[in-house]
């Protein structure tokens, strides 16, 4: 009897944990892309692979939303209207509240020098437009399912 009685709620406490756990797993990216259609197209597809997502089109919006939401990744698109993704990549990396969140550029990367700006700049990864989507997710994953070790 005392089984039952202890049982009963030890019984509940794990129905309920798996749940709880899984909503506090899912990941979280920010997309900080200044094309209206890229950025929809994006927003679905990682929502559908279960990411929880946070998007804008600014680069100066995309740096509050970083410091207030504290994603578990971005995907910082290079040419936006306000300031560069680059100049954004190198305030969030300097900034003790947002610099240990990866950052995954997203560009066209027209000359061989804009993948090492990009990278000089403090962003993780480099993904070329146009993406493909395995390697969209392969690179988001490779950063998600384990630790991530600052520079
Ligand atoms: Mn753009």
């Amino acid at each position: 009897m005392s089984m039952s009685r202890s049982g009963n709620p030890d019984a509940a406490e794990k129905m309920k944990a798996p749940a709880h756990q899984e909503n506090e797993k899912r990941k979280r990216i920010l997309v900080v892309e200044d094309n209206q259609l890229s950025l929809r197209l994006l927003n679905q597809l990682l929502k559908v692979r279960g990411y929880e997502i946070f998007e804008t089109l600014q680069g100066r919006e995309a740096i509050d939303l970083a410091r207030h939401e504290q994603p578990d990744l971005i995907l910082m698109d290079i040419r936006l209207p306000d300031i560069c993704g680059l100049d954004v990549t190198r305030l969030l990396k300097q900034d003790d509240q947002t610099k240990t969140i990866p950052i995954i550029a997203v560009s066209a990367f027209i000359t061989p020098g804009d993948e090492k700006k990009a990278l000089d700049s403090g962003c993780n990864a480099c993904i070329a437009k146009p993406i493909t989507l395995h390697n969209l997710l392969r690179t988001i994953e490779s950063f998600l399912s384990r630790p991530f070790v600052p520079q």
